[in-house]
């Protein structure tokens, strides 16, 4: 795709979502000269704060999607679970960036799974579940221990049961709600990384270095970077996340989750179509962070420097965590973000901080 003009200063980039991601994704694109209009289903969403405009509207309301996309240069989402058909809706009055194969793709386990796997890249053992049967017979190929993940609308370890022994299968069946599934076999891994790519309109690629991730309760916890991997492991970590951005046409940023098996081997667990919550270390340790890169590629601006100038731990502040922010702010090296939300419930990403220290 030709890229056309860059959007000068003081256009606007609408963001379909006003989430943390949608707060961050605006304040970057303030840095660039460019105003923001958010949409989102809830009133107080945490991006109106640092938006000039803002909608508040169902996802489903297509006269409220294309009034807002005509309010807008181009469209952007931050979100991976929007409807294909806010997407058209939006796209009928502006352009929009990421494309809609990147949402349909990551939105669907199952497709996911079939499209990496289709370019020889490494995923877990998986089969398709549609029933109790698919997934006794799905269970005689993915060894145990297996996971079910519902095929659609899991995030955050949501939407998963585990298969410790085959009796436990229809607990599992049950747990996930008798939906649409994909089983796949546990993955004994080393540790979990991901990389964070950026792709402008005309191909162009940039990537941040890879990230090691540690999970708790199948929420991210804290992300560390550089990554405790070899550098073969690092190179095929960014071959792999540009091989899935070419093949989606993707244009912005995506992430991919991957983990690292003992051997060096790479399995992908699955990507985000958007900035992502292990690229919030960008922010405070890169010359240009996930966020403004993410604004750059889909306003057509060139991608901007992706280089580390420190090393740096990112920790989320989950619910309560957050009353800590006093204590972080008073902590030289820390930089600290805090998302605006009025109520720490238990597993709200409330902020987070990112400790940077000398490159190694
Ligand atoms: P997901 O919702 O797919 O991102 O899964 C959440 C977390 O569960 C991952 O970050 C891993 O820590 C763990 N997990 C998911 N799938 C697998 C798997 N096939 N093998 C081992 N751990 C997994």
């Amino acid at each position: 795709m030709m890229r056309e003009a860059p959007l000068p200063p003081g256009s606007t980039i609408g963001i379909l979502g006003g989430g943390q991601l949608g707060r961050m994704l605006a304040a970057a694109a303030s840095r660039l000269g460019l105003k923001t209009h958010i949409y989102s289903d809830e009133d107080n969403a945490p991006a109106f704060d640092v938006a000039a405009e803002a909608t508040v509207a169902p996802y489903t309301d297509t006269q409220a999607l294309e009034h807002f996309a005509a309010s807008a240069d181009v469209v952007t989402c931050e979100f991976e679970n929007v409807p294909a058909a806010s997407l058209e809706a939006a796209g009928r009055a502006a352009k929009v960036f990421p494309p809609p194969k990147s949402f349909a793709v990551a939105q669907d386990r199952l497709a996911e799974k079939d499209f990496i796997a289709g370019f020889s890249i490494g995923v877990a053992p998986y089969a398709g579940v549609e029933s109790l049967d698919d997934l006794r017979s799905g269970l005689a190929r993915v060894k145990l221990p297996a996971l079910i993940k519902t095929r659609r609308l899991g995030y955050d370890g949501k939407g998963q049961a585990l298969i410790r022994v085959a009796r436990d299968a229809e607990d599992a069946w049950a747990a996930i709600g008798r939906v649409h599934a994909v089983l796949e076999g546990v993955v004994l891994f080393e540790r979990e990384v991901s990389v964070i790519a950026v792709r402008g309109q005309e191909g162009t690629l940039g990537f941040y270095d890879p990230v090691e991730n540690v999970h708790e309760n199948g929420i991210l916890a804290m992300s560390r970077v550089p990554a405790d991997i070899s550098a073969s492991t690092a190179f095929e970590a960014r071959r792999i996340a540009g091989a899935i951005a070419e093949a989606l046409g993707h244009v912005g940023v995506i992430a991919i989750e991957m983990f690292e098996r003992a051997d060096g081997s790479l399995i992908v667990n699955e990507f985000a179509p958007r900035v992502h919550n292990s690229g919030h270390w960008t922010l405070d340790a890169c010359v240009v962070s996930q966020f403004e890169n993410h604004v750059r590629a889909i306003a057509g601006w060139p991608l901007g420097d992706t280089a580390r100038h420190s090393d740096a731990v990112m920790t989320n502040l989950i619910g309560a965590d957050v009353e800590q922010w006093r204590a972080l702010a008073a902590e030289p090296g820390t930089a600290v973000h805090l998302y605006g939300k009025a109520e720490a419930r238990p597993g709200r990403k409330m902020g987070h901080y990112t400790r940077l220290y000398p490159k190694r």
